[in-house]
């Protein structure tokens, strides 16, 4: 059995660019959240000088990262401002020197263990680099080592537009083997499986050359259904094992990794230089000319599009990512984000939304969600404000693909309605919680009023 899917229009149109280094912009805004998890703390001062790949925040707890300078020049701001999810980010501002002096105190990291590993990884300030932002030392800092039985390497790459990976793939394959090394010497992994849709025919040869000169490494050549490349669906589709509800991929022994998060953390232990600068594919209707560029994180998408040819329209719509699951951009003020890998710059035809019609009925949005929830329903269920039902549906579940709002003949904006479902199911659960709590509290009290009349 496979998960189920759709097909896309690939538009792979990059795929064959090698990405192209562009002019470091005047200055950069570097968010101290790139990532899942708390903010870095700033640890530079307006005025401080600062080179590239020197630390300017520190990961702050369990689940932070560092962050680095990614031009050389002077600290001119320290900031706040919205991201696209709306929240409140600390930011630095550096004005470009144009020197782009390294960083003298980088060298590659003394790694011996697994301990050191993990150490390093965290230094780099390496997340997901696929879009999730996750960062990475805290998914390979696995407390259980011998339970990894798997390592999936997601090179799917399922979004229409999007080659970055493609181009880590065919640019930089030697590291996604020497990452593959690291992990087996300092994690004990023995199982590795390069999961990659079939439509990249080069990407294959390529990978399947390298896989010949080491052990134990699967090319697993998957049909290109997107989301190919969710987490969930492609662990299934890989090595048929299916991650329990609001579980992880570690619950059935695996572990995923991004490819080109793999490349760089081989990098990284070659050349102790961390992540300031992100590859990424430049594309959509209103761009003049779609390519793949190298950026310094914190550069802004007004700089980028500029520094990369130019727009032929304005555009309707930016987005980080792909079509499929990328964010809308707010402004161009926006800065290239560690887990960008694409900004898409659509024009008023692409973007335009369809006209929304009434539901036919006829069950294309459920018969194609690879974990057939039934968004008809849960649209309905969220109409009604009923969290039990919500609940029952399983809402929580929905990885937000837009698998089923692309299906949909009368184009029901139903991924939206998910996400808002599932803010409406959180509501429920804590209002249950608290009557819970109340009951709990109200018998306790029954029971000791109870208690002290038995007594008397
Ligand atoms: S957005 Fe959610 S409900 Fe819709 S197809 Fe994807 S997982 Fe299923
Ligand atoms: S795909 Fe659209 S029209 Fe068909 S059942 Fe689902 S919501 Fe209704």
């Amino acid at each position: 059995m496979k998960l189920h899917g759709i097909r896309v229009a690939h538009k792979k149109n990059t795929a064959n660019c090698a990405p192209e280094r562009l002019v470091i912009p005047k200055s950069v805004t570097i968010p101290m959240s790139m990532h899942i998890g708390k903010p870095a703390n700033i640890a530079v001062h307006k005025g401080d000088d600062v080179k590239v790949g020197q630390l300017i925040g520190e990961a702050d707890g369990f689940v932070s990262s560092n962050i680095h300078a990614s031009v050389s020049g002077e600290v001119r701001q320290i900031t706040e401002r919205l991201n696209a999810h709306g929240q409140k980010i600390p930011c630095v501002v550096i004005e470009a020197d144009g020197r782009q002096e390294k960083y003298e105190k980088l060298a590659p990291p003394q790694v011996t263990d697994f301990e050191s590993f993990v150490k390093a990884v965290k230094d780099s300030g390496v997340v997901g680099l696929g879009g999730a932002g996750f960062p990475s030392f805290v998914k390979l800092n696995v407390y259980n080592l011998p339970a990894v039985e798997a390592v999936v390497i997601n090179a799917a790459e399922c979004e229409p537009y999007i080659t970055s990976d493609t181009r880590t793939m065919l640019d930089k394959g030697e590291y996604v083997f020497k990452g593959i090394e690291a992990i087996r010497r300092y994690m004990g992994v023995k199982r590795f499986i390069i999961g990659i849709e079939n439509n990249k025919k080069e990407v294959i040869e390529k990978m399947k050359a390298l896989a010949k000169e080491t052990e134990d490494v699967e090319i697993h050549v998957l049909p290109s259904i997107y989301p190919q490349g969710g987490e969930k669906v492609l662990v299934y589709n890989t090595v048929g094992r299916i991650i329990p509800k609001g579980g992880l991929p570690l619950d059935v022994g695996v572990i995923v990794i991004n490819v080109t998060t793999l490349a760089f953390v081989a990098e990284y232990l070659e050349t102790g230089f961390p992540l300031v600068e992100k590859c990424l594919t430049i594309d959509g209707s209103a761009v003049k000319t779609p390519k793949n560029v190298i950026a310094p994180i914190g550069m802004s998408i007004r700089d980028l599009i500029e520094s990369a040819g130019g727009l032929k329209t304005e555009p309707s719509k930016i987005l980080y990512g792909g079509p499929m699951m990328g964010i809308s951009v707010p402004s161009m003020d926006e800065p290239v984000l560690k887990n960008t890998n694409a900004v898409i710059f659509m024009d008023k035809k692409e973007a335009a939304p369809p006209k929304t019609t009434a539901c036919i009925g006829c069950g294309a949005c459920a018969a194609h969600c690879p974990f057939r929830l039934d968004p008809r329903a849960i649209a309905k269920a969220y109409r009604l404000d009923d969290g039990a039902a919500l609940k029952a549906l399983c809402v929580d579940l929905c990885m937000e693909c837009g698998c089923c709002s692309y299906v949909c003949p009368a184009h029901r904006p139903l991924v939206q309605t998910n996400v808002l479902g599932k803010g409406k199911l959180k509501e429920y659960l804590f209002s249950q919680q608290a009557l819970q709590k109340q009951e709990t509290k109200a018998r306790q009290q029954e029971q000791k009023k109870k208690g002290g009349a038995d007594n008397e």
